[in-house]
């Protein structure tokens, strides 16, 4: 069951039959699908997705040390690698496009598109590896150390750039906020948002800010606004899995600026960020809930929002 094979009789719909679902695999739509790559054996934390038109296009890789899952699950699909023609990430920071790289050397024929202010940090991973473990400590090292892609295999994505994929095409919309870096990929009236809208768990029903380092928050309300203008009927989360659009957006705005005005005030009474995760975690509901899921890990995600948003409200009073 390859993807050629279906190319070559001109069609793209049904992958799998019956009892040939690999049980991973989440087909979403005739076009696209979805699975988890577990790093580190942690469930329902990265999931990639893989259009198949006439291209196949692969979204988000997870990091370095999820590769073999990610290879897995391509192959579980019928996929083969020399099959695959762009491989998209929707920003890269290490849980997102850090395997990305190793997939570059595994997929003979595929292109990498990137923000053009992140181009510079995959063809040469220094600047970009010493931040992560910067900023992750330990938590990049588990990730994995990317390599550095080839120029020749780069492509820079500007703001509106379209990749066409034959029958459709997915258009970039530049979203900083989270990252400056950030590129919210819209496919029809679905988007892939990777960290933009922040987190979501389906299990709750909700969504709670991703905010962490330099983050601009005047930015990541603009970007939450451009998405709101473009009636979505899906969005595609990396963390984790797609959410139908309906009142999302609307959610996750509400919820960024209650947090922000959360870290403000802690900002005024001199609070320190655990302090200021502690309020979050006993007043928005569900939130506790996500700690108990993901363990330390996810901790370490709300807090490093936290002082991302605190940054930001320091830099504003300066
Ligand atoms: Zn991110």
């Amino acid at each position: 069951m390859s993807i050629a094979h279906y190319k070559a009789v001109g069609q793209l719909k049904p992958l799998f039959y019956g009892l040939f679902v690999p049980p991973s695999i989440n087909k979403h739509s005739d076009t696209v699908f979805w699975f988890d790559v577990m790093p580190h054996g942690e469930k329902r934390f990265v999931s990639v997705y893989v259009i198949i038109e006439e291209k196949t296009v692969l979204i988000e890789t997870g990091p370095a040390s999820s590769n073999s899952n990610l290879v897995e699950g391509l192959d579980s699909m019928g996929i083969k690698l020399e099959d695959i023609d762009y491989i998209v990430p929707t920003h890269i920071h290490l849980d997102h496009f850090g395997g990305g790289g190793h997939m570059m050397r595994l997929c003979p024929n595929a292109k990498a598109i990137v923000h053009p202010k992140a181009y510079a940090h995959v063809a040469n991973i220094d600047r970009w590896w010493e931040g992560s473990a910067d900023f992750l400590g330990k938590i990049a090292e588990l990730y994995g150390k990317p390599v550095p892609i080839p120029e020749s295999d780069l492509i820079s994505a500007d703001d509106a750039y379209e990749l066409s994929l034959g029958e459709s095409s997915m258009v970039a919309l530049h979203t900083p906020g989270h990252a400056p870096h950030h590129i919210t990929w819209i496919y029809g009236d679905e988007a892939f948002v990777g960290d933009s809208l922040g987190l979501w768990y389906s299990d709750l029903n909700t969504s709670f800010p991703v905010t962490p380092g330099y983050y601009r928050h005047d930015l990541a309300l603009e970007s939450i606004d451009k998405m709101s203008n473009l009636e979505l009927t899906y969005l595609h989360h990396t963390h984790f899995g797609p959410r139908p659009a309906k009142g999302a957006i609307e959610q996750v705005k509400s919820e960024f600026e209650i947090w922000m005005g959360i870290v403000e005030e802690g900002y005024r009474k001199g609070s320190s960020a655990e302090e200021i995760v502690n309020i979050l975690f006993d007043t928005r509901y569900g939130l506790s809930e996500t700690d108990m899921n993901h363990g330390i890990h996810q901790t370490a995600t709300h807090l490093g929002s936290v002082e991302g948003m605190l940054n930001w409200v320091r830099r504003n009073d300066a």
